[in-house]
């Protein structure tokens, strides 16, 4: 499961920089038993089973790098993971992910190995794996030195609050959909004015829960009036190439 994404694009690029090292391990190694058990039934009865605690915390503690190795769990009852975490992530040194099976830990698992417990959304996956290398892309692509440039983490959607502005490329005109006329006037001022404009309105248009925790600044406040005056919540409208 995690061959394909360890092994492209950005997550390789970070490895082959000597960035990130990134080792996936198979719990089962540190079973005792002939069949190499990793879960068994619950306590209590009902579907499903739960991973033991015996071969996570085997693990742990042979993984475990002191106390600068953080334990994160995860799990769809953790703390939703957002960007901020990421970047918090991003500057620990070593991070253990525990990804689980079935109906997932036991909880003194967890509990035991103080593990941040994270979660990537509100929905069940069928396995820990998969929001494992969500946490660890989101993670390892704000490493200093990751990204060929260094200022698209910081522009991206939610590194600033906010979500990003919109992007066009050529062909200027496609099937009688222009781009606006600013991107083409060669005015980096006025470019980056726009941009600013257009994420604000993209913000708050589709995520105003995010506007609301942000502190707009003097030129904030100044775009957000010219929303208004322009109506954007109707759609507003714009000068655009045809
Ligand atoms: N019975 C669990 C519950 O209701 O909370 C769900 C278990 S789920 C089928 C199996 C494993 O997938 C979990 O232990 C966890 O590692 C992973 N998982 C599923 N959804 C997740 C999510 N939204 N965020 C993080 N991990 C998730």
């Amino acid at each position: 499961m995690f061959q394909g994404p360890l092994q492209e694009s950005i997550l390789r690029r970070a490895q082959d920089k000597g960035l990130a090292e990134i080792r996936v391990h198979d719990l089962r190694t540190w079973t005792h038993d002939r069949h190499r058990v990793v879960d068994d039934v619950p306590y209590g009865g009902g579907a499903g089973m739960v991973l033991k605690p015996e071969p996570v915390f085997e693990a742990v503690e042979a993984l475990r790098h002191g106390p600068e190795s953080t334990v994160v769990a995860l799990t769809p009852q953790g703390i939703p993971f957002g960007q901020r975490l990421a970047d918090e992530l991003s500057r620990l040194p070593h991070l253990i992910l525990l990804c689980g099976r079935y109906e997932g830990f036991d909880d003194r698992i967890p509990q035991g190995l103080q593990a941040l417990e994270l979660s990537i959304g509100d929905y069940v996956l069928s396995g820990g794996e998969v929001p494992a290398l969500v946490v660890l892309d989101a993670t390892i692509r704000l490493i200093p030195g990751v990204l060929g440039d260094e200022t698209s983490a910081l522009t991206d959607s939610f590194a600033m609050g906010l979500l990003e502005h919109p992007h066009f490329t050529r062909p200027p005109s496609f099937r009688g959909m222009g781009v606006p006329a600013v991107l083409l006037s060669g005015d980096h001022q006025a470019i980056a004015r726009w941009r600013r404009k257009q994420a604000l309105r993209r913000t708050r248009e589709r995520r105003p829960d995010l506007l609301a925790r942000t502190t707009p600044s003097d030129l904030d406040q100044e775009l957000l009036a010219e929303l208004d005056a322009e109506g954007v919540a109707m759609g507003g409208s714009e000068e655009t190439t045809r």
